[in-house]
């Protein structure tokens, strides 16, 4: 049974007082509440049946599309098989099956693969594998992690200490030992660049100050999103993902690259590694893994790194970390599903294809009222807004806002729009989204 809420009243939603909501204003939200009832492949579909053409993937997390049938189905049945079983000392056919399949879409030997269930946990358990790895090898020495200023790595204690969010941060403690690289946007050099910007490799530099400063044999790992998501869509200059792999390499410090947005067909490939061509030690992941039906993160290791840790204890319990529900039966299957729909429709292959469809489309929102910049990769842009003084994120709130009123669901943070549409997006809708953005954006003061 579908219930109808009437939108006109916070008072008809239910129990709206109970549910605390994350990143979210949530005053703000009681008084206006936007709440989606279904969903289907392109679309949202609001309580009163009106449809939203899903510009972000949700939360850059449904790349195949929504209720896509072959997922529905595999949930269902699986549901109905094994429900839950657990992964501490004994686990499930399709965990292992799951997990070579994951470890195939990734390039060389990382073919490790631990699950969690989000990209938070992923992020924490890849930073404990770095400092597990080095004490395995009797480099124990080796703690401190390098994030990067703009970083978002989720919101555990891990995750917001090697961050670059303040807002995420300042309220509270963090690891000690960590510190950060700058980020890679400018303006000044890069504005209206379509894809990678040529200059700005150097920013990867500021690893060797840093290392100056620690001392290579105190730091474990460094980690970065190959392309920034979260923080307003932060292309890697050409060159500057390499550079930072040479550079960890020399000194061995293990290479991170937080993927939970990156990976599976976003940026027209299975991962960011595929598409920049360069090796990290260990890949997280989360979202488009299932698709974003059932909570599921993975943390992907290169066989070396597995090997160091796994050998390094004759016998009992080699890593003492894990989850009540890694590997679990539900998101297993999903993610089975997920990948086999990925594959059959080539969907990373169509979002490689559409790419320069999709640019052209965005960057000619160029000249539109308040835009700054205009970056794209893969189906990722960021669309930058002019802050009002005194009131920063205000203008593009406004913009999210309209949009949803106008039938499109874009992202906002800070004042910059994000755009990561499904990868079953058509050349129509991909107009729909940019048309109904130049008519928002004349609309907003
Ligand atoms: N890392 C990156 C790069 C992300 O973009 C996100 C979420 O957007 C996370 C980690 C956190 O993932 P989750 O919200 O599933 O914990």
């Amino acid at each position: 049974m579908t219930m109808k809420y009437n939108m006109a009243s916070p008072m008809d939603l239910p129990n709206a007082s109970s549910f605390w909501m994350p990143f979210t204003d949530n005053k703000a939200f009681k008084e206006s509440p936007r709440l989606l009832a279904s969903a289907k492949d392109m679309h949202y579909f609001t309580p009163d049946g009106r449809p939203i053409l899903d510009a972000t993937a949700g939360l850059w997390c449904v790349n195949a599309g929504h209720t896509r049938p072959k997922i529905v189905e595999a949930i269902q049945k699986q549901a109905a098989e094994l429900d839950y079983g657990p992964s501490f000392q004994l686990s499930h056919p399709l965990a292992f099956e799951f997990a070579d399949h994951v470890a195939r879409l990734f390039p060389g030997d990382l073919n490790r693969v631990f699950f969690t269930n989000s990209g938070s946990e992923s992020v924490d358990t890849a930073l404990k594998i770095a400092l597990a790895y080095h004490r395995a090898r009797g480099d124990g020495a080796r703690t401190r992690l390098i994030g990067r200023e703009r970083g978002y790595h989720g919101v555990g204690f891990g995750g917001i200490s090697v961050g670059g969010i303040v807002s995420n941060r300042r309220v509270f403690a963090l690891l000690p030992g960590v510190d950060h690289l700058p980020h890679t946007h400018d303006l000044a050099r890069n504005a209206f660049v379509k894809g990678q910007p040529e200059k700005g490799a150097e920013f990867a530099d500021a690893l060797e100050g840093i290392i100056g400063l620690h001392g290579a044999e105190t730091i474990a790992a460094v980690i970065v999103e190959p392309l920034a998501g979260s923080t307003g869509v932060l292309v890697p200059p050409k060159g500057y993902l390499e550079r930072l792999q040479s550079i960890t390499a020399k000194h061995g410090i293990l290479l991170i690259f937080d993927e939970v947005i990156t990976a599976f067909g976003r940026l027209g490939a299975g991962s960011a590694a595929e598409r920049f061509g360069v090796m990290p030690d260990i890949v997280t992941c989360a979202k488009g893994l299932t698709n974003g039906s059932v909570p599921m993160g993975a943390v992907v290791v290169r066989q070396s790194i597995h090997d160091t840790i796994i050998d390094a204890t004759r016998s009992g319990i080699e890593f003492f970390h894990g989850y009540t529900y890694s590997g679990h039966p539900l998101a297993a299957a999903a993610g089975m599903a997920t990948l086999e729909t990925y594959r059959e429709e080539s969907l990373f292959a169509r979002a490689k294809e559409l790419e320069p469809y999709f640019e052209q489309a965005v960057h000619s929102l160029r000249g539109s009222p308040h835009v700054v910049d205009i970056r794209n990769l893969g189906l990722v842009a960021g669309i930058e807004l002019e802050g009002r003084k005194d009131a920063a994120g205000a203008r593009a709130m406004e913009a999210f806002r309209a949009a949803f009123d106008a039938g499109v669901l874009i992202r906002v943070t800070g004042d910059i729009i994000a755009l990561s549409p499904p990868l079953i997006i058509s050349r129509q809708q991909i107009d729909a989204i940019v048309e109904t953005l130049a008519t928002v954006l004349k609309k907003i003061a």
